[in-house]
């Protein structure tokens, strides 16, 4: 690899170069570029064309078992490049070697995890929606809703934040589900996405048409839109609202799904056990220090009974003294920096903001200690601010710091705390920790309705509970609200967007036999 990688786009089975210098891709320790990749000059009409009709017809004459059987291999040529790619993820994406494995390794156990869910769906092309239903006077008038691949093609459009796995967890729901893919990484740090996606045509598994990549800017991406067609979107609000009002999108009327912002939270109750409390530190540790923040799961708001704010206050600070920022080359090191300047300046943006309101519990605004580096790089080392109460203020609930940047917010009750956490309008995911039964019966349906997913961790599983932060292929990820709205992952729930659901209506006894159940 030459010290600036220029990055191609996969398009029509074959990588193509744009032209002239494109956008430059940075390592955000050093500030040096390290690749470039245009996208001027790509014929992607062309490219939709040869998805639509050369992919989709693959994947329509292929039984959930070979789909899934395609998803495995992909993630085994991913995960042969294992190393390769983690270094990739530190050089363009300031990744320690865990924020590394816990991207790529997202993406290789998603896609595993649906290989799985197409071998055990076997030899059928279609999938029934529900029982047969008898709807005349004759038992034999029946009808029966079936689910098919939507005829178009999937565009993926991802986040820069999790170049593996977002393109993984995307392509193993839509390519198990029948549609052919184009997906475009977030530009900042779609270096890793490019190295992934050649370890898998490198390996020619799976049909052409199947999987392209769009590497750099949009452009005209969505202007080739046709019905039948899919997008999903992972950013920003702004981003994702602009696609919902894309010319094209409203012509169409193509499904837009959208992951966006979201501010979760996480509650600690009263009287929780010593297990429980503990794994509550771990995880809000881990949530704010994994990716250096930069995780749309990661927990914004910390909601804890006011008589423990400053116990939450020392033993969450000593962990975070602990966590050594700097160079993610150095084993020492567990924190690196934000993927890029533009993050870093919208940080220090947010941070200010939420000074405004807000007292600083741990941390310094200013920045504290950076390992193995000279200056420069796009660092922010972790600040714990301090909410007066769990209602007040407006950034709080408001303004995503996408960096390793939480607050604490104190409550007198759990009236007071559902209306805090209430306040951020929408998450992917809330965490509760606690061993009150009472108060647990009380909070999660009061919570459900603003939250894709909700973690209660107790003490009896507090030892091997999984954070807020590890978003499961088995259970839904997305949010309603300002998160967009969007549904994604969730086993069968996650092919849904890809798929067209068909009442098909007559003899009860043939059609039984037509739809092989
Ligand atoms: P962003 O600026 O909105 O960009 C997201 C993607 O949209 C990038 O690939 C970007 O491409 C692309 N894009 C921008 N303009 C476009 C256009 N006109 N047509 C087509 N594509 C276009 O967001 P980001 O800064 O990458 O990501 C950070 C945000 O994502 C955070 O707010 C975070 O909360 C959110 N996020 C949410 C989830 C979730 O699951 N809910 C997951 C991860 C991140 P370029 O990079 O080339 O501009």
């Amino acid at each position: 690899m030459s010290d600036i990688t220029p990055l191609s786009s996969y398009l029509e089975d074959r990588w193509q170069s744009g032209e002239g210098d494109g956008s430059a891709l940075y390592d955000p320790t050093s500030d040096a570029i390290v690749a470039r990749a245009s996208t001027k000059g790509l014929d992607l009409a062309a490219a939709f064309r040869h998805a639509r009709t050369v992919g989709g017809a693959a994947l329509r004459g292929m039984t959930f078992a070979e789909r899934g059987a395609l998803l495995k291999a992909m993630s085994k040529a991913i995960h042969a490049r294992r190393e390769e790619l983690i270094e990739v993820g530190r050089i363009n994406g300031g990744n320690t070697r865990g924020d590394a494995k816990f991207d790529i390794d997202g993406a290789t156990g998603t896609l595993m995890y649906y290989a799985g869910l197409g071998k055990s769906l076997g030899d059928k092309t279609l999938l029934l929606d529900g029982d047969p239903i008898t709807i005349g006077a004759s038992s034999r008038l029946q009808g029966q809703h079936i689910l098919t691949p939507k005829p178009g093609v999937a565009v993926h459009i991802n986040a820069f934040n999790f170049p593996a796995w977002g393109l993984a967890e995307k392509a193993a729901c839509a390519i198990l589900a029948g549609m052919p893919v184009i997906s475009k990484p977030g530009t900042a740090t779609a270096m890793l996405t490019w190295a992934m996606v050649k370890a898998v045509t490198d390996a020619d598994i799976l049909p052409a048409g199947v999987l392209s990549l769009v590497v750099g800017s949009a452009r005209d991406l969505l202007d080739h839109l046709e019905w039948g067609d899919v997008v999903a979107f992972t950013g920003s609000a702004d981003t994702g609202e602009m696609m919902r009002r894309h010319p094209r999108v409203l012509a169409t009327g193509v499904p837009v799904n959208v992951e966006a912002d979201s501010l979760n939270a996480t509650v600690l109750l009263p009287d929780a056990e010593d297990a429980t409390y503990d794994a509550f530190i771990r995880d809000v540790h881990r949530e704010m220090t994994q990716k250096a923040g930069q995780k749309c799961t990661a927990t914004r708001r910390i909601f804890v009974p006011e008589d423990m704010i400053d116990e939450v206050v020392e033993d969450l600070g000593e962990r975070l003294a602990g966590t050594k920022v700097g160079d993610p080359a150095r084993d020492d090191v567990r924190m690196g920096p934000l993927a890029s300047k533009a993050q870093l300046t919208s940080a220090r943006e947010g941070i200010a903001a939420l000074l405004g309101e807000t007292d600083v519990a741990w941390g310094d605004p200013a920045g504290g200690d950076v390992l193995g580096v000279d200056g420069g790089g796009c660092f922010v080392t972790p600040l714990l601010l301090r909410a007066e109460s769990a209602t007040g203020g407006d950034a709080v609930h408001r303004l995503e710091v996408f960096g390793p940047v939480s607050t604490l917010l104190p409550y007198a009750d759990l009236d007071e705390a559902a209306e805090g956490v209430r306040m951020g309008q929408g998450s992917l995911v809330c965490s509760i920790y606690g061993d009150d039964r009472k108060a647990l019966g009380a909070i999660i349906p009061r919570l459900a309705g603003w939250h894709g997913r909700i973690v209660v961790t107790d003490a009896k599983i507090a030892d091997k509970a999984y954070g807020p932060g590890m978003v499961m292929p088995h259970l839904l990820h997305g949010g309603p609200g300002r998160a967009g709205g969007g549904e994604e992952l969730g086993g069968l729930r996650g092919m849904k967007l890809y798929q067209q659901r068909t009442a098909i209506q007559g003899n009860g006894p043939l059609l039984a036999r037509l739809l092989d159940r």
